[in-house]
Parts: structure tokens; C-alpha cells; sequence
């Protein structure tokens, strides 16, 4: 990746996109749009369908009709793992053009958002396929005169809905195991990144995808999302997103078909810094990035830092340090550590959960401002409190955004006790040593992911989930087939 191939797609117009479905890229019915903020500067790139319910509702008799037809759920696993494997092929061929155009999107640096997302997205399309023709149904062990087979299914039609953090990684943790498996899909992306998935769609269908398998709605996460939710033709719905958006979730589900509903959302993930840590730099050069890369909005960002009271200064000065040397600015820079905040209302979140950490009692050390003001664009500079109690409306709600609370703790008990006060559980790290307490700990946090002596970069071979309030049912790794197949049982007589 080269500045001088970037600088020739960042302007590459973006136009007015089309809603896909059926394998044609369509105006919503109304013939509604909404604009593509950029958040590099705050201008207008493009458009986007604001689909309504019946458009939600032809992209879902789209997907139902082409699984009836069966020419990809009934097809053999490995001709769908051709298909897939194509598409993996084509998104990494196509691989900075998507980069620089979900930049555009969303802000996310490029350094991050090249390999987070096409890459990524490849790598889990090709995961997922090479896996689907390596997975057995099962012989139960029955009595003799009888049979008993475990057979495994797709389960029809599934929709997915996507956060505008990372929407091609999330989109392709939903729809590649999803597809892989033989279900049609109607993926609905976040109002302010959805361009990436609608690019995908095209190179699904290139690929071979059958019409009506693959299927992409953009719009409004209240209209499109709740009309997603509440047909009665989607066999289950594959959710990342925020808390609120994951209980109305549940409830379409019981006012509509009682389709299964897997969620993945926030966290307010604990940090935490031991004074036997192998290595104090690393340590806080790794727990800087691991809450400011891509402005904060990372869901396993480690946001509640806790350090043992013995290092507490010593460490706080080396992570100070660090985060003031990272560059905020042009997301599109090949030197920028930290790109834009997604958009104009999560800044503005932001600088709100600055003001009352202040009101709070929690002191400042670095950070806390809006920068780059005069490019349009939405920028915040790494924001460090320290002092944070856990009664503190920082310690207890998720940010999503450039801003680290720090805690201090006297000994493991008080660590552990700190850590799991909250209601979430996503992510954690420990930084220790000593092996014996770094498998205690991992045992004693309640946490879907714990991170010893690192932070963030875990693959799509092992799971990703919550604990508690951030959510249940888990994406990547084989486990994600669970998700999106179904068991039925042959119970059959030998006599
Ligand atoms: P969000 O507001 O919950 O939106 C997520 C998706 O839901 C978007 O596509 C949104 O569409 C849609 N939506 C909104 N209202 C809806 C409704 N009433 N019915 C159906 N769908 C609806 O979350 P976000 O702000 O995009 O993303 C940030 C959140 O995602 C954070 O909490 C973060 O921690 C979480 N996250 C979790 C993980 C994980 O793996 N656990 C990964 C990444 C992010 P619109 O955008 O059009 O409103």
C-alpha cells in the first residue's frame, strides 16, 4: 500500500448507489435517499436508498425464493465453497479501493481499516468456505435396531445487521458463515457506512452467488433494521450493535415470528496493568492503541484501564506519553495513527461523556478536545481521566469513542472485583508475569475474550462474545456455524 495510490481513489466519485436485491442494484420503491457524510470533512459523497419495509420486504421474497429454489442451499458444500473462495479472491484483488471508500465512510485510518476490513472480510470468507465441506452431521449412539442421524441445515433466511464500526470485518463474520452454510441473506448496514457492503454484493455476484442469496438494504436502522425484524419470513437475525437496538431486537422477535436472535454488542472492558507486567513500555504503548485506534469505536477497545496502585504513576507517565506522540488527523494518511470520529452525533457523545467525567470528579490528564475543527471533518484528541470510581458514569456506560478511564487497584482480589463491576463483558486483558495468576484471572473475569500480555488482535479461528449485558451467541470460529444451522433428527427403524 503506497500514499500515492491512496491520494488517486480519494476522490473517485461515489454517485448515488443502489439498494441489492435479487442480484440488481435497485432505488428504494419510494425513491427516497440519504446523503454519505464524510467524516474526513464533513461533505456530502454520495447517496444511498432509504429502503422502507417494502423494500425490506422484496429483498426478503428474494432470499426466501432462492432458497426454495435451492440451487445454493441445496447445492453441494463444495460447489459453495468455490463461490465463496472466488469472493475472497475478488475482495482482496479489489482490496484498497473498498479501504479507501469505507474510510471515506466512516473514518476508520487506513493503516487499521486495510487490514481490518477487505482483508479481513477475505480471510473470513475463505475460513468459512474452506471449513462448510469439513462439517459431519452425526450417527447417534442408539440402541442397535435403530438409527438415529443428526443431520445439520441452514436455516433459511437470515438477516443481519451491522454497525458502522468495521462493517465489512462485522458484515463478513455474519454473512460468510451464514452463506457458507446454504441460508440467503439480507444484510441491512449501518445508515453511515454502507458502502463497502454494497460493493461486496457486486463482487458476490460476480463471484457466482445465485441472485436473491446475497442481498444488501440500507436505509434507517428504525425503518429498514425494524422492518428486518419484524418479518415473518427471517428465520434468525445476526445483530452487532448497541444495547438499546439489541432488546428491541428481542422484542420484534416476540411481537413477529419468534425468529432466533443473536446479539453482539458493547463492552467497557477492563485493562489491567500488574506491577510484575513483563514490560511497562509495551504495556502502555499496547493499551494506548488498544483504546485510541480508530478513535475509540472498537467494541473490545479497552476502556477501563486499571493499574496496581505500587506502578500507578510510573505507568501513567509512559502512557500519557505515548498517547500524546499518536497523530489524530486525515484518515486517509499512511502516517496517521488515529483517523475521524464516524460522525457529527458520536463527537458530539463524546465530548458530552468528557463534560460530566469532569463534573464527576475525574481528573483529566490528557485529551479531552475536539481537534482539526477547521477541516469540517470530526476529530478528538486521545482523552485520558484518571481518578475514575466505579460509580462514575465513565466507569459504568460505553463511550465508543477516544476516551480511557483510569482506576487504580491494590491486589489481585481488588482487581478482579474492580473489573467484573459492570454490566458488560466483553473483552479484558491482563498484564502479568506471573503464569499461575494470569490463569487465575482469565478464570475470574467474566469476559467473552481475555487477553494476557496484549490487547485486541485474536483471529476468526477463535470466538468472538459477550458475557451479560454485551450480548450472547458468538462470531467467528466454527462455533459461528451453530448460529445459522439448525439439528434435525432421523430416528429411523432397522427392523
Ligand atoms: P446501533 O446504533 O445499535 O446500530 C447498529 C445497527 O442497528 C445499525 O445498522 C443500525 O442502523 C441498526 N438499527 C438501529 N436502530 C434499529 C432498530 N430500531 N431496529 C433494527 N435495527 C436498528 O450501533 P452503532 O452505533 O452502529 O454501533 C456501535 C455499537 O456496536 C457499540 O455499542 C459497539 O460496542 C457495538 N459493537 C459490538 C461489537 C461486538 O462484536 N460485540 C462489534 C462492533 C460494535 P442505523 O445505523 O441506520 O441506525
Amino acid at each position: 500500500m503506497d500514499q500515492s495510490a491512496i491520494d488517486r481513489l480519494r476522490d473517485e466519485p461515489v454517485g448515488k448507489q443502489g439498494l441489492w436485491i435479487g442480484g440488481k442494484s435497485l432505488p428504494a420503491a419510494s425513491g427516497a435517499v440519504l446523503d454519505v457524510v464524510s467524516p474526513i470533512d464533513g461533505r456530502t459523497i454520495g447517496a444511498i436508498p432509504d429502503a422502507g419495509p417494502e423494500d425490506v420486504d422484496r429483498a426478503v421474497a428474494a432470499a426466501r425464493a432462492a432458497f426454495e429454489k435451492g440451487s445454493w442451499s441445496r447445492a453441494a458444500p463444495a460447489e459453495r465453497k468455490k463461490v465463496l473462495l472466488r469472493l475472497a479472491d475478488l475482495i482482496e484483488r479489489n482490496a484498497l479501493e473498498l479501504a479507501v471508500l469505507g474510510v471515506r465512510d466512516n473514518g476508520t485510518e487506513i493503516g487499521m481499516a486495510y487490514k481490518a476490513e477487505p482483508l479481513s472480510a477475505a480471510g473470513t470468507f475463505r475460513y468459512y468456505a474452506e471449513a462448510i465441506d469439513k462439517v459431519y452431521g452425526e450417527i447417534a449412539p442408539t440402541k442397535p435396531d435403530v438409527l438415529g442421524l443428526i443431520h445439520r441445515e441452514p436455516l433459511g433466511v437470515v438477516g443481519a445487521i451491522v454497525p458502522w464500526n468495521f462493517p465489512m470485518m462485522i458484515g463478513a463474520w455474519k454473512a460468510a458463515p451464514a452463506l457458507a452454510a446454504g441460508n440467503s441473506v439480507v444484510l441491512k448496514p449501518a445508515e453511515i457506512a454502507s458502502l463497502t457492503l454494497l460493493r461486496l454484493a457486486e463482487l458476490a455476484a460476480e463471484a457466482g452467488v445465485p441472485e436473491g442469496v446475497f442481498n444488501v438494504v440500507t436505509g434507517r436502522g428504525g425503518v429498514a433494521g425494524e422492518a428486518l425484524g419484524l418479518s415473518m419470513d427471517v428465520d434468525a437475525i445476526a445483530f452487532t450493535g448497541s444495547g438499546p437496538v439489541g432488546r428491541r431486537l428481542l422484542e420484534y422477535s416476540a411481537r413477529s415470528n419468534l425468529k432466533r436472535v443473536h446479539l453482539e454488542l458493547g463492552g467497557k472492558s477492563p485493562n489491567i496493568v500488574f506491577a510484575d507486567a513483563p514490560d511497562l513500555d509495551r504495556a502502555a504503548k499496547v493499551s494506548a492503541f488498544g483504546i485510541f485506534r480508530n478513535s475509540g469505536q472498537v467494541c473490545v477497545a479497552g476502556s477501563r484501564l486499571l493499574v496496581q496502585a505500587s506502578i500507578h504513576d510510573r505507568f501513567m507517565e509512559k502512557l500519557v506519553a505515548v498517547t500524546e506522540r499518536m497523530k489524530v488527523g486525515d484518515p486517509l494518511d499512511l502516517g496517521t495513527d488515529s483517523g475521524a470520529v464516524s460522525s457529527a452525533e458520536q463527537l458530539a457523545k463524546n465530548l458530552g461523556h468528557v463534560a460530566d467525567a469532569e463534573r464527576e470528579g475525574a481528573r483529566l490528564v490528557s485529551g479531552g478536545r475536539r481537534l482539526l475543527e477547521e477541516t469540517g471533518g470530526f476529530y478528538m484528541e486521545p482523552t485520558i481521566f484518571e481518578g475514575v470510581k466505579p460509580s462514575m458514569r465513565l466507569s459504568r456506560e460505553e463511550v465508543f469513542g477516544p476516551v480511557l478511564a483510569v482506576t487504580r487497584f491494590e491486589d489481585e482480589a481488588d482487581a478482579v472485583r474492580l473489573a467484573n463491576s459492570t454490566v458488560y463483558g466483553l473483552a479484558s486483558a491482563v498484564w502479568t508475569s506471573d503464569l499461575g495468576r494470569a490463569h487465575r484471572m482469565v478464570r475470574a473475569i467474566r469476559a467473552g475474550v481475555v487477553h494476557v500480555n496484549t490487547y485486541g488482535g485474536a483471529d476468526v479461528t477463535v470466538p468472538l462474545g459477550g458475557f451479560g449485558q454485551s450480548g450472547f451467541g458468538r462470531d467467528k470460529s466454527l462455533h459461528a456455524f451453530d448460529k445459522y444451522t439448525d439439528l434435525r433428527t432421523a430416528w429411523i427403524a432397522l427392523t
